[in-house]
């Protein structure tokens, strides 16, 4: 595509690589240099995390509980105290976190979670709060050599475009991953990498895996727990396979969206653009200090529940023992941006979530996928979300709109080259980017270093996704809001009202 074509074409970028830092500079505690801010407020979070102190002012309210975090995994813990005098904090002017729909003259996408896998505490709450699960019921295809495979790991595995032995060697790695006692031996594949599993198999197998695995959970093969590979090619490709996913058009970003519609209620006690500062805990509660329309504000509580990333929270959180603190410092998170390429034409229609080996996008999903066959549905717009993980030492490309722009334009390259069909202009590219959203998947990251991560305090308890394991899902961050929510009723000796 010539860069004269490119141009007509209209490129949105939205989020931000810190997910937003809306903070007066002039509330920076003496001592810090001026620092110019820009679109993305990225600098001042970046002071946040070289050390910078804020003022605190004294406390003017008090609350039972302070939620700080208004992802998936705060918005659950609000719910399940919403009968408390409660107060949430989100940062960002929309909730959501990283599970946030956005639309298209009304067609909705997401911008990061896709699906639930058929993990309960998901489908419990979408059902509670009135949000019918729709079944994706397809299993992934590929695009290889400039063709689609449907059913990878499926019958799929025969129709690879690649030569004989290639296909083959796809097969023995199949039956190996599916002779493996997971059970027995859950515990040792959490500590190796899928490396050592890949040795001896075609270099396209682990290439396979290395589109895979930054999609699901920020790791390629040398740094992927390896019973994470065991255990999707057990569910995918074993005797009693089943499609266990479900999603809504917009992802999972309709999970956030319903519960803040099921919260209105309690408005006036959810704030959203109020960034948490700093969590101070004192004798008989918790001091949390945040700033919010160019003002600091504290407010006491009897305990907080942190629904923040970890990486967020122990700069913010004052008292966190050190083993704790150092537990966090061994999460990883990888940069990434979710490209979506609207159309206004069918131009992508053939599977949910097709994985594209050797493109700078690792799959792709079909916006209204789950929709596609309602009576009366006719698609409008063909929106292809295109997930684009990156390395943690690209993150800084994202810090700049040219930066994101350009990574916006591989993607959309790459994409047209992926067949004839998709050589068409789409009405609009957006990109939504952000700099740390998932945790890496490392061995040892779920047996040993989250376990020690999410340790409650005396009067503070963390929630949030990464505190769960073994991935980044959104379930992972509603689990994690029921065992925050219960330590802090137990904690705290609350008693909780029921409606
Ligand atoms: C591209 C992508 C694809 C994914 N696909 C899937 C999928 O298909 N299925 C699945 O189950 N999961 C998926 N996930 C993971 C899933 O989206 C997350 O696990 C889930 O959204 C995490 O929710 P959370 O509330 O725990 O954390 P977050 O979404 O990180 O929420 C934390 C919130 O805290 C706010 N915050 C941060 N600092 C402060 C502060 N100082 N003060 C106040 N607020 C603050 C943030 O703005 C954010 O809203 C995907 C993730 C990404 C990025």
């Amino acid at each position: 595509m010539s860069t004269t074509r490119r141009d007509f074409i209209r490129f949105v970028v939205a989020g931000s690589i810190t997910a937003g830092c809306p903070i007066d500079l002039s509330l920076l505690a003496v001592g810090s240099e001026p620092v110019q801010v820009d679109g993305d407020h990225y600098l001042v979070c970046h002071q946040i995390r070289d050390g910078h102190r804020f003022a605190h002012p004294p406390a003017t309210r008090k609350y039972d509980v302070v939620i700080v975090g208004g992802g998936v995994s705060g918005l659950t813990s609000a719910y399940l105290l919403r009968d408390e005098d409660f107060l949430l904090l989100e940062k960002e002017p929309h909730w959501g976190g990283n599970s946030y729909e956005e639309e298209y003259n009304g067609a909705l996408y997401s911008t990061g979670g896709a699906f639930v896998d058929g993990e309960e505490s998901a489908i419990n709450l979408s059902k509670e709060i009135g949000l019918p699960q729709l079944p994706v019921d397809n299993w992934d295809g590929s695009i290889i050599n400039g063709e689609f495979v449907p059913d990878t790991w499926g019958d799929g595995l025969d129709h690879l475009p690649y030569p004989q032995h290639t296909r083959d060697s796809f097969k023995r790695f199949r039956e190996s991953m599916l002779a493996i006692d997971l059970e027995k031996r859950e515990v040792e594949l959490d500590s190796v990498p899928l490396r050592k599993f890949l040795e001896g198999y075609a270099p396209e197998v682990k290439q396979w895996w290395d589109t895979f695995g930054p999609s699901n959970w920020g790791a390629a093969s040398e740094e992927t727990a390896a019973g994470l590979v065991v255990d999707v090619v057990q569910t995918t490709a074993g005797a009693n396979r089943k499609d266990r996913r479900t999603t809504w058009p917009g992802g999972l970003g309709a999970i956030s969206k319903r519960l803040s519609e099921v919260l209105h209620l309690h408005q006036d006690r959810m704030l959203l653009n109020a960034e948490t500062v700093a969590v101070v805990p004192q004798k008989h509660g918790v001091n949390v200090t945040f700033s919010r329309n160019g003002k600091l504000e504290t407010v006491a509580a009897k305990g907080v529940i942190m629904a923040t990333p970890k990486f967020i929270t122990a700069r913010i959180v004052e008292g966190m023992p050190q083993t704790q603190r150092t537990a966090i410092s061994q999460i990883h998170y990888i940069p990434y941006p979710v490209v979506n390429l609207i159309y206004d034409r069918p131009v992508f229609n053939l599977g949910y979530d097709t994985w594209c080996p050797g493109n700078i996008f690792t799959d792709i999903t079909v916006a209204d996928w789950v929709v596609r066959n309602q009576s009366g549905y006719k698609q409008k717009y063909n929106i292809l979300t295109c997930y684009t993980p990156m390395r943690r030492e690209e993150r800084s490309t994202l810090l700049t709109e040219d930066g994101c722009r350009r990574v916006a334009g591989k993607v959309l390259r790459d994409f047209q080259k992926l067949s004839p069909n998709n050589n068409v202009d789409p009405v609009e590219v957006r990109i939504y980017r952000r700099g740390h959203p998932m945790y890496m998947a490392l061995p040892g990251n779920y047996k040993h270093v989250l376990p020690v991560a999410r340790q409650p305090m005396e009067r503070i308890f963390f929630a949030n996704t990464d505190s769960e394991g073994p991935v980044s899902t959104t379930a992972g961050g509603i689990d994690a809001a029921h065992r925050a929510v219960k330590e802090y009723t137990v904690g705290t000796n609350a008693t909780l009202h029921t409606t």
